[in-house]
């Protein structure tokens, strides 16, 4: 069994006025980010979408003295991007979709993901969303810690980086054991 988990695709990390945005290489993914979610939806498997989430003048995450505030709860700059949001909308009450408000980097940390995989028997993990060295990485990473399979998708991940973009898909592959595939080579 396999699932997609769809990271932090939201206004404010991908809009060109979000508050901590990738900009246009995240905005290049958008029709990828709608293909391959509506393939899994298709075949059914579980899509997750694992997001950040934030509150408003939070002292004590250790994000605030790194970044300005971003992906706060109830804000518009946490709804997903244009028509990434519409397409949730259309899916979102399927028993195939679930919605994980992530709490660190990593889609693991202090959330119920891995008993949620668990319960369903699933050992293949499809990561896409933003961004490839940050929050993809540190979830490819628990990932592989936890004995998951890793896939990441490179054409529907994106990142500000374009060095550490590429030295993370190296470092999946090479480090993690996982496959970095793009269109139809899955
Ligand atoms: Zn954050």
């Amino acid at each position: 069994m396999k699932a997609l988990i769809s990271i932090d695709y939201t206004n404010d990390f991908v809009a060109d006025d979000g508050a901590l945005t990738v900009g246009k290489p995240a905005q290049e993914i958008l029709q990828r980010m709608l293909s391959i979610t509506k393939e899994f939806y298709d075949a059914g498997e579980m899509i997750i979408y694992a997001i950040d989430k934030h509150k408003q003048n939070d002292p004590y995450h250790p994000e605030s003295t790194l970044f300005p505030e971003h992906n706060i709860e109830g804000e518009p700059g946490r709804a997903l991007y244009g028509d990434y949001q519409t397409q949730y909308e259309e899916l979102k009450n399927s028993n195939q979709v679930l919605y994980i408000d992530k709490t660190r980097y990593s889609a693991f940390r202090g959330t119920t993901l891995d008993m949620e995989l668990r319960a369903r028997g699933i050992k293949e993990l499809h990561l896409i969303g933003v961004c490839t060295d940050i929050c993809v990485l540190h979830t490819a990473i628990e990932a592989y810690n936890l004995g998951y399979s890793v896939v990441v998708h490179e054409d529907a991940v994106a990142s500000f980086n374009e060095i550490g973009h590429k030295w993370t898909l190296e470092h999946i592959t090479n480090c993690l054991g996982g496959k970095v595939v793009k269109a139809s080579r899955v």
